[in-house]
């Protein structure tokens, strides 16, 4: 098995695509190559535009790479929350806008010949107790009461044990990453230029916006879409305190009995959401979740064994043959930000997908392309950036969750370990000079001593012992061991205390 890489990544061959390394002007600058930035690439080129985009790595290198691979209208339960929080219109206009999504991916992958083993299956979610089967009922009632084609199933066999099932019909599974290359191709043939190892790492707002690149290129364009997960133009609109992240995890295994038909999730935590997927003639397992806020897991590393269990109880898994994690945003009420940052602005945002991106990202690229051509676009309103989400009862709503700001100065206080016995493979907070760092020991027994005051805003990271990684808890910026800036919000790498033999540290 290799390291951390997701089964997807380990079964795609990627376009490279050169980096960009002159100054350019262009009409629409795309920053992201995920699933959001290359539909907006496709959707802008088909529109008679000619877009850049340009990637900080490679295509999906993001968490698109690193997906279960559902796209489904069925994201949780979300239909009666909407219901309850924003009204049966919202609702509606929530399922119909991502049933146009998973129509485009359908569509689009058939039009232009993308091989992603796209397969229509049945989506369930199903409930493990008695509250969670009430409120299975209650999300099928209000599916109903919107149109959706939903229906409750008693009896199944599986997943063991369960209380009920929630059936959406209809829906699909793919490859993502087979499909945004696919799609990344198509919008080439269009006219959308792709650049990537290009990095954006400033914006100067005015009519004309220039953004300048960590490689020194400068970047002309009328508008600019910010397809990075978390926004990288830091403090427009508070995101620190509107976007939540989250950290879940992923295995492929192989499938030697029970394949589970349809793709499965369960109402309740620690989720669990399974499907199959065949290569070569071989069905695989792909398991997901584990979920919990970034930063905070006592041992990263237990996800992954937890899962595995769960898939050989479940499904008789075999060998694990792949591996990963990978990071979202969660919103106050659940619904994603899509469209311009503030109301007259040509930078354009869409994030916040609460781990349903494949569909979200997809309506984003329809909707900004729209916008960007049109002034306007549909369900403008139901994602719209200046929603009031922030209020009283979503507060509520959201309580127990991480606060970015409490974890800030909380984070301030919190307590640190020895520096004895500190074994290869392992990271640890430590005192290093009378503050507080984080050290790193590689399996040849050198150490890394990080200052962990993220770059960000100034919130201190905690060790993620499943990918090696230093993770912030309330903005989700991440780091390598020695420091270098991997994901989210921070713009400059972690300073190095102490590079060298352990033994020298201790001495
Ligand atoms: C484990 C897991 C399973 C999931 N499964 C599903 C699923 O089955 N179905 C579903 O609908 N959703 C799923 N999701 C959610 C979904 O995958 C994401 O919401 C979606 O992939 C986000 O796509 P994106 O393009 O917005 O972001 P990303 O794929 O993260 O792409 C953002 C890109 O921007 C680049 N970037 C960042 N900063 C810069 C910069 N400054 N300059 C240039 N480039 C930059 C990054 O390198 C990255 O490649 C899952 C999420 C997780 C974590």
């Amino acid at each position: 098995m290799s390291g951390n890489s997701s089964y997807w990544d380990l079964t795609c061959k990627k376009e490279r695509y050169p980096r960009l390394s002159e100054d350019t002007d262009t009409d629409v600058l795309v920053i992201g190559g995920g699933i959001t930035g290359v539909t907006c690439a496709y959707c802008l080129a088909e529109r008679g535009f000619r877009p850049l985009l340009i990637e900080a790595g490679e295509l999906c290198g993001g968490t698109t790479g690193n997906t279960t691979g559902k796209v489904t209208i069925q994201h949780g339960v979300i239909y009666c929350k909407i219901k309850e929080k924003y009204g049966l219109d919202a609702a509606r206009d929530y399922a119909a806008s991502q049933n146009r999504a998973m129509d485009f991916v359908a569509g689009t992958a058939g039009r232009e010949s993308i091989d992603c083993a796209l397969r229509e299956n049945t989506a369930y979610i199903y409930g493990e107790n008695e509250q969670e089967r009430d409120l299975l009922q209650k999300e099928y009632d209000a599916a109903r009461s919107i149109g959706i084609n939903a229906r409750m199933v008693e009896d199944a066999a599986f997943p063991s044990g369960n209380k009920g099932l929630l059936a959406f019909p209809g829906q699909y599974v793919f490859h993502p990453v087979r499909y945004v290359e696919g799609l990344a191709a198509a919008a080439a043939r269009l006219g959308a230029r792709i650049c990537c190892d290009t990095k954006a790492s400033g914006i100067d707002d005015g009519d004309i916006k220039t953004v300048e690149c960590e490689n020194g290129a400068v970047i002309k364009a009328r508008h600019v879409i910010a397809a990075t997960q978390y926004p990288f133009l830091g403090g427009l609109n508070l995101f620190f305190a509107r976007l939540y992240p989250k950290r879940t995890y992923g295995i492929a295994a192989r499938a030697l009995r029970d394949r589970p038909e349809g793709s499965y999730i369960n109402v309740g935590d620690p989720t669990r959401s399974i499907r199959t997927h065949v290569e070569g003639g071989e069905t695989i397992l792909i398991v997901v979740g584990e979920g919990h806020d970034t930063g905070r897991s006592p041992d990263m590393a237990v996800h992954f064994d937890n899962l595995a269990r769960f898939a050989e109880r479940e499904a008789g898994a075999g060998e694990v043959i792949a591996k990963w994690s990978a990071q979202d945003y969660d919103t106050p009420d659940e619904l994603p930000y899509i469209g311009r940052v503030s109301p007259k602005s040509d930078i354009y945002i869409a994030t916040g997908f609460s781990k349903w991106g494949l569909t979200n990202g997809t309506l984003a690229g329809m909707m900004i392309s729209e916008l960007i051509q049109t002034g306007e676009c549909a369900y403008e309103d139901l994602y719209s950036v200046s929603r009031p989400d922030i209020t009283s009862s979503v507060k509520k709503a959201f309580a127990g969750a991480v606060n970015p700001v409490i974890e800030l100065v909380k984070s301030k206080f919190e307590g640190t370990g020895d520096i004895g016995g500190l074994k290869p493979g392992e990271g640890r907070i430590i005192r290093y000079e009378g503050e507080k760092a984080g050290i790193y020991m590689d399996g040849g027994g050198n150490v890394t001593v990080l200052d962990i005051t993220c770059t960000h805003m100034k919130t201190e990271l905690n060790f993620n012992s499943a990918e090696k990684t230093w993770d912030c808890p309330a903005h989700g910026g991440r780091f390598d061991t020695d420091g270098n800036h991997l994901e989210g919000p921070p713009r400059k790498p972690l300073k190095v205390l102490f590079k060298g033999r352990y033994s020298e540290l201790i001495s």
